[in-house]
C-alpha cells in the first residue's frame, strides 16, 4: 500500500493536523493499492490463464474491457482511503454510497473551542461575488444574507464552545449532571453547514459507483466538487481502472434520469456534449471530408 499525509505540497505528521489547515471542501487520497490496475489485470488473467507482462498492452486490455463490462470483482481487490472535510450536510450525502468504511472526529470528545469548527459559506455568498454584483438592491440583499449567515453560526458555535467548555465540568458535578452528557447534546445546536471530518475507504468499484452518481450534474454542487477531487487522484494512482469515470450519462451514453439536468445533452451517438460536439467536433469532421 501507499499512504501519504500531504496537501498543497505541505506534508502533515498526521491526519488531525491536517485537518486543522486543510481548507473546508477537501478530499484528500492518503492511502492507495499500489499498482491497482496490476493487481487487477492478475485477479482477470488468473480467470483464463491469460499470460499477461507488467505494463504490458493485454494487462491493460484485459482491466478496460472488465472495467467496460462492470466485472467489479475484479478491481474489488484494491483500496483507496480519503481524508475528508466537508460541511456536515455533505458527509451526509456522501455516507449515503454504503461499501465503505468510514471514522467520523467526534464531537462528543474533540474540543471546539480552538478554532477546529469552521463553517461553509456558499459561493455566492463571498465578498468578491457580491462585490462584482451592478444591481445595487441584489447586492444589499446579499450582503444583508452574508452578515445574518455569519452571525448565525458564530452564535452557535460560541453557544457550544462555552457549554462544552472542560472548566465547567465542575459546575455540572455541582449541579449533580454528567459533562460528557451536556457535550453530546449541545452539538444538537450546530447548523449542518459546519465541518466533520472523516476518513473513507473502499475499494474500485464502490469508487466507481459512488463517483459517476455524484458527478452527475443532477448532484449538489458541493458534493460534485469532492466527487471531481476525488476521481482526479485516483485516475493518477489507477489511470487504468478510473480512466473512464466520469457524468453517469457519459459513461453510459445517456441519461438514465428521470428528471434531466436540463443543463447538457449528448449528441445521437452518446459520445459527445451537443454543445462541444456542434462547436468543435462537428466541424472537424467536416473539415475531413
Ligand atoms: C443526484 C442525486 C440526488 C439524490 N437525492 C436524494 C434524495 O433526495 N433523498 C435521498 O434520500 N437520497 C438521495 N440520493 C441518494 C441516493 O438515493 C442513493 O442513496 C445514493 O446515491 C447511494 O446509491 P446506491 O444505493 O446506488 O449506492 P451504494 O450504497 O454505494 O450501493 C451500491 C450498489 O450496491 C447495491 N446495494 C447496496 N446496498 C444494498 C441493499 N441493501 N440491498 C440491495 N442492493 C444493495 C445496489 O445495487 C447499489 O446500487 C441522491 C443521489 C444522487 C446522486
Amino acid at each position: 500500500m501507499g499512504w501519504k499525509l500531504e496537501y498543497d505540497g505541505k506534508k502533515y505528521k498526521n491526519v488531525v493536523e491536517m485537518g486543522k489547515n486543510i481548507p473546508l471542501l477537501t478530499s484528500v487520497l492518503v492511502q492507495w493499492t499500489d499498482d491497482a490496475d496490476w493487481i487487477a489485470a492478475n485477479a482477470a488473467a488468473n480467470c483464463y490463464d491469460t499470460n499477461i507482462t507488467y505494463g504490458g498492452k493485454l494487462a491493460e486490455k484485459i482491466v478496460l474491457h472488465c472495467v467496460e463490462s462492470g466485472h467489479n470483482t475484479v478491481y474489488e481487490h484494491n483500496l483507496f482511503t480519503f481524508f475528508k472535510k466537508v460541511p456536515i450536510f455533505v458527509a451526509r450525502q456522501d455516507l449515503r454510497a454504503r461499501h465503505a468504511s468510514f471514522d467520523e472526529r467526534s464531537l462528543r470528545y474533540c474540543r471546539a473551542d480552538n478554532e477546529s469548527l469552521t463553517y461553509y459559506l456558499p459561493d455566492y455568498l463571498s465578498e468578491t461575488v457580491i462585490e462584482r454584483t451592478d444591481d445595487k438592491k441584489k447586492q444589499q440583499f446579499l450582503k444583508d444574507m452574508r452578515e445574518e449567515w455569519i452571525e448565525l453560526h458564530e452564535r452557535t458555535i460560541r453557544f457550544y464552545s462555552k457549554y462544552t467548555d472542560e472548566e465547567l465540568n465542575e459546575i455540572w458535578n455541582e449541579f449533580d449532571l454528567n459533562g460528557e452528557r451536556v457535550r453530546e447534546t449541545v452539538r444538537a445546536t450546530l447548523p449542518l453547514g459546519i465541518n466533520t471530518m472523516y476518513m473513507d475507504s473502499r475499494n474500485a468499484a464502490s469508487w466507481i459507483h459512488h463517483s459517476a452518481k455524484r458527478l452527475c450534474l443532477r448532484a449538489q454542487k458541493e458534493i460534485r466538487l469532492i466527487a471531481y477531487q476525488q476521481i482526479k487522484q485516483l485516475k493518477e494512482v489507477a489511470p487504468i481502472i478510473f480512466g473512464g469515470v466520469n457524468r453517469p450519462c457519459m459513461m453510459s451514453k445517456g441519461c438514465t434520469e428521470a428528471r434531466k439536468c436540463g443543463v447538457t445533452s449528448l449528441e445521437e451517438t452518446g459520445r459527445w456534449e451537443v454543445k462541444f460536439y456542434e462547436k468543435i467536433m462537428k466541424p472537424k469532421l467536416y473539415d475531413k471530408k
